[in-house]
């Protein structure tokens, strides 16, 4: 296998093939060789709303490119009319590049999708992203795992949170009283509640804990602290934030690169 640059590594498929890309988090680089091929290839392009536009320069110029991020209000009504797009512009025989920050399976409903397209007969490929609950603590000097500090990370949604005595949370404050990693996604609004958790559930307050904004952009934002303080009077940031629990925060002090605003609260 040769990889040259802007050169298709593989064939593209037939005519009407759905490819469902990864776009990775932040920096437009970070999507893979095979994903930005495929965009390149594109008669359509359907993206959500955490991709960098400047992907988008990529696209051939007489390609259809449709904004298909989630507005507030009945996202699956919103999912169901994403289905009919892909189906529909595969059905015309069109190239379509389905593009999704991170990885379309974690969290990116890519599943849902690859489910629709195979109920309605479409070819598809999935082109994996590197995601968000990996990358995004990488670039704020946070290694998810680690030999002397954790030998497992999980990754949860907080966007269910309300549903914190479920089995997969308990899960999680385990995991953290074991010393493993959890890495939590849509979590920001959540976060007292999610630390409270944690801490009603005998996690030590003093667990360091990051929150990763606008991570791999060049305005990202981290903010240092533990279980027992990262919630106080916190002004939430803008834009996507990936929350970080477990002793492999501490690491950020010796292998941070990329953060271009750093805070640190005073207990920690
Ligand atoms: N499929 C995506 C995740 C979609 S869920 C992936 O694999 O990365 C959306 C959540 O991902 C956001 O709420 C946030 O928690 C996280 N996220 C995505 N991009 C991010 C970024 N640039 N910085 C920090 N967190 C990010």
């Amino acid at each position: 296998m040769q990889i040259r640059q802007g050169a298709a590594i593989k064939e593209m498929k037939v005519p009407g093939t759905v490819y469902i890309v990864g776009a990775g988090p932040g920096d437009p680089e970070l999507i893979t060789v095979r994903g930005l091929t495929c965009l390149r290839e594109a008669d359509v392009v359907l993206h959500d709303r955490l991709i960098d536009r400047r992907l988008l320069e990529e696209v051939r110029p007489n390609a259809e490119v449709i904004d298909v991020g989630k507005q507030p209000g009945n996202e699956d009504e919103q999912q169901d009319h994403i289905h009919r797009l892909l189906i529909e512009r595969a059905q015309l025989g069109k190239t379509v590049c389905r593009l999704k920050g991170g990885d379309p399976f974690v969290f990116g409903r890519g599943a849902e999708e690859a489910e629709a397209l195979v109920a309605a007969g479409i070819p598809f490929e999935v082109v994996p992203g590197v995601t968000s609950a990996i990358a995004v603590p990488a670039y704020a000097g946070i290694p998810v795992t680690h030999r002397r500090h954790a030998h497992s990370f999980m990754v949860i949604t907080g966007s269910r949170s309300h549903d914190l005595q479920s089995g997969e949370w308990a899960a999680a404050r385990s995991l953290v009283k074991a010393g493993g990693t959890v890495v939590v996604l849509m979590g920001l609004a959540q976060l007292p509640s999610i630390v409270e958790s944690f801490v009603a559930d005998d996690c030590a307050a003093s667990t360091p804990v990051a929150i990763v904004a606008n991570g791999a952009r060049p305005h990202q934002e981290t903010l240092i602290g533990t279980l027992g303080n990262i919630a106080h009077d916190l002004i939430p940031p803008q834009g996507p934030a990936t929350i970080v629990i477990g002793d492999v925060v501490s690491l950020h002090q010796k292998i941070r690169w990329f953060d271009i605003s750093y805070k640190k609260l005073p207990s920690t």
